[in-house]
């Protein structure tokens, strides 16, 4: 937080839409890799900005690297990138100190971000009558809870398993996230590393398997 944050009014100048609804809400959205995430986040401000709602986009280590969502299919928008230090709601209140309308927050890749941040979410939720959106992850390659997924998790008025199909490559449901090093499933190293699902991306990459292969360490015929 920025010194003359504690400066700027804790209410939201503008009531938006609120009195037609029930309060707002937080809606975790969540699946493996490549399972749609982006692309849902994309459609969702989509969706929100056509009714005249006004919202910001964050998220954390997207696949490009940049201050964006970017989409597996294509589709991308500028975003605010969450860093460690950001307080979310003097994000939303510098908003509203410049006159902007905050009414929902998009998060993509909400597992990466803090605990602390989540329940920043929260208050933004029930203090200040923002409705909140999260997308991301549940677990890491170790098959465990991120800490801000499992907060999401205990904390969301809505959890919603997304799954658009993402097959193991023996046709069952994939649903982990192996981190493939050197062509080998590894369960040990830093929670986060960034890497994509190509298997060309480099030393590092993931690969979305049941969890029969996942346990067996199996990652299939090579192509
Ligand atoms: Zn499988």
């Amino acid at each position: 937080m920025t010194p003359d944050d504690s400066a700027l009014s804790p209410v939201c100048p503008a009531a938006g839409d609120r009195r037609m609804r029930d309060g707002a809400q937080l809606k975790f959205f969540y699946g493996p890799m490549d399972c749609g995430k982006s692309t849902l986040a994309l459609q969702m401000n989509y969706n929100h900005a056509r009714q005249g709602r006004r919202g910001l986009m964050l998220t954390r280590y997207d696949r490009s690297l940049g201050a964006r969502v970017t989409s597996r299919i294509g589709l991308s928008r500028e975003a605010i990138e969450v860093t460690d230090e950001l307080d979310l709601r003097a994000l939303v209140r510098r908003h509203w100190a410049a006159g902007s309308r905050v009414d929902y927050l998009i998060c993509d890749e909400a597992c990466f971000y803090t605990v602390d941040q989540i329940e920043q979410l929260v208050d933004l939720v029930d203090v200040h009558d923002v409705d909140v959106y999260a997308f991301g992850l549940a677990t890491d390659f170790r098959s465990e809870l991120f800490p801000g997924a499992r907060r999401l998790l205990e904390l969301a008025d809505e959890v919603s398993r997304l799954q658009v199909e993402v097959l193991c490559w023996c046709g069952r449901e994939g649903q982990l996230n192996g981190r493939v090093v050197g062509g080998r499933l590894t369960r040990e190293g830093e929670q986060v590393v960034i890497g994509d699902t190509a298997p060309d991306d480099g030393e590092i990459h993931y690969q979305v398997l049941c969890r029969r292969h996942y346990r067996a360490g199996d990652l299939g015929p090579r192509v």
